[in-house]
């Protein structure tokens, strides 16, 4: 275990000279700098707290910590849902939320360049305004794109476009020692060497901190709509998903979720969207999707077959969303989730497992049989196109020591599941500490050697992001 320096009055004055009126320190850090999202993971402030501006100063305040070994912990917007920001071991949290520049637009090669702490929502917006779209649309908008590419998110698009890493073409990071390094180019293919740009995908801000990315674009698609599909019970409406891809269908979304779900959400929002009956028949659960192409018409013909196979499926009705206010109302029920569970939930822990496709439907069913061992609730749904749950533990009446021993017991059985099925224990969030443990247990010994030399090259004091992912004894 690396043995840190506390930050002294000197190295304030060091940090003060390479980022003037930027450090804080007590009360004058943001108590929201000792946590991200998921808070049960563990807080702790920081000593001291810095806003960058430019690759320039990141490598001025790297190279500082570098020198006195002092932990740095890089934060986005805080959103993470593994603790991947939480400053466990002190130092200094380096906040990127500053650098917040749209650069410039390559649009002969579908390509914008971006400062770090861009939020998705401002990409999202401003790459329409060229005719383009960035595809990947994890749930979270006021995310940065720092973040989104340090944790490799996923989104609701994923099933169709992919997750964030296949839309970073190039980026600048500066390495624990402070040195600025650029991996990857504006071209559509390369087979130049190890891909260091990869890498640093999905890294967690272990590796080195990304300064300036270069993103892929697309045309952005004519039309979309989206369809409400609910089923009388879970199972009939998850085995459906792996069919509908079968068949052909290139949904751009493909959501799945239980009614429990979806009235905490709508509750929290204060408006009803989804029916809860069909014809006096209680719905259990729904999918939601949405497709786009490039002409209405188009888009309408498939949404008559694909409303066609869904009811052969069993599905008890199919409800369109085809403007844009009654596709904003469905996707904000959809997006609410989290928020709707945390404003009824005291005690929270999720975790997000990717297994095949076709094995939904089982692990659905497993984890809903495995809950009854247990005392606390748990509400799931998923970006079932690409076979991605999401599963919350929530209790508002256990102790928070036996719910958090329950939890580690019910997230061991799931896990261990997960891989017997051929998963993956995180589709998107990454691992951060929450998940570090599982990681090990999961990819076994092998695995877990080579990531831990990787990160030995990269940051040899161990200073950057300490305790997370592969860190771990
Ligand atoms: C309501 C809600 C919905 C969500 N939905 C989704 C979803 O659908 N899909 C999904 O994938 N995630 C989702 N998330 C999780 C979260 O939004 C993502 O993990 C997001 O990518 C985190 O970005 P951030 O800017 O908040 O990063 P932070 O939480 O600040 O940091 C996350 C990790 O990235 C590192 N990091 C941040 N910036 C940099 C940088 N510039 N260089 C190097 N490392 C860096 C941090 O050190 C940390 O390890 C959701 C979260 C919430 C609250």
């Amino acid at each position: 275990m690396p043995q840190y320096n506390s930050v002294t009055p000197e190295i304030l004055a060091e940090l003060e000279k390479v980022v003037p009126g930027r450090v804080a320190v007590g009360a004058d850090v943001n108590p929201d700098y000792a946590r991200d999202e998921m808070p049960i993971y563990g807080t702790r402030m920081p000593e001291a707290a810095v806003d960058v501006l430019t690759t320039e100063e990141v490598a001025g305040i790297m190279k500082v910590c570098y020198e006195h070994n002092v932990p740095v912990t890089t934060r986005g917007a805080g959103t993470g849902l593994v603790g991947g920001c939480t400053p466990i071991h002190g130092g200094v949290v380096l906040c990127t939320m500053r650098m917040n520049k749209i650069l410039n637009y390559d649009l002969e090669n579908f390509a914008v360049t971006v400062q770090p702490g861009v939020l998705l929502q401002q990409l999202a917006d401003d790459a329409l305004t060229h005719g383009c779209m960035y595809p990947p649309d994890p749930g979270e908008k006021m995310a940065t794109l720092g973040g989104n590419v340090a944790t490799n998110a996923g989104g609701m698009r994923a099933v169709k476009y992919g997750c964030t890493r296949d839309y970073v073409k190039a980026m600048t990071v500066v390495l624990p020692t402070g040195e600025v390094a650029h991996f990857g180019a504006t071209v559509s293919k390369t087979s130049s060497g190890y891909s260091l740009t990869n890498l640093l995908c999905g890294s967690e801000g272990t590796l080195g901190i990304i300064t300036e990315l270069t993103l892929k674009l697309i045309p952005a698609p004519k039309a979309t709509i989206s369809l409400m599909v609910p089923f009388e019970d879970l199972d009939a409406c998850t085995s459906t998903v792996p069919k509908i891809t079968r068949e052909g269908f290139k949904p751009q979304a493909l959501e799945f979720f239980e009614k429990e779900i979806l009235v905490s959400s709508e509750e929290y929002l204060g408006k009803q969207t989804f029916p809860k009956q069909i014809d006096g028949t209680e719905i259990g659960a729904y999918l939601l999707i949405t497709f786009d192409g490039d002409s209405q018409d188009e888009l309408d013909a498939l949404v008559e077959r694909a409303a066609e196979f869904l009811l052969e499926q069993g599905a008890l009705d199919v409800l369109v969303a085809d403007t844009a206010p009654k596709m904003k109302d469905v996707w904000a029920a959809r997006s609410s989730f989290l928020e709707g569970i945390e404003e009824q939930t005291k005690l929270l822990d999720e975790c997000d497992v990717v297994v095949p496709v076709n094995q939904i439907s089982a692990y659905v069913r497993f984890v809903a049989d495995t809950k009854q061992n247990y005392d606390f609730e748990v509400k799931y749904f998923g970006h079932a196109g690409d076979g991605n749950l999401h599963i919350y533990t929530c209790s508002n009446t256990m102790e928070e020591a036996e719910f958090r021993k329950q939890v580690d017991a019910f997230m061991s059985d799931i896990y261990q599941k997960t891989m017997e099925l051929g998963g993956q224990i995180s589709g998107e969030h990454g691992i951060g500490m929450g998940k570090a443990k599982y990681l090990k247990e999961a990819l076994g010994e092998t695995s877990i050697r080579l990531m831990k030399g990787i990160k030995q090259v990269f940051d040899p004091k161990m200073i950057l992001n300490p305790g997370k992912v592969c860190d771990i004894q």
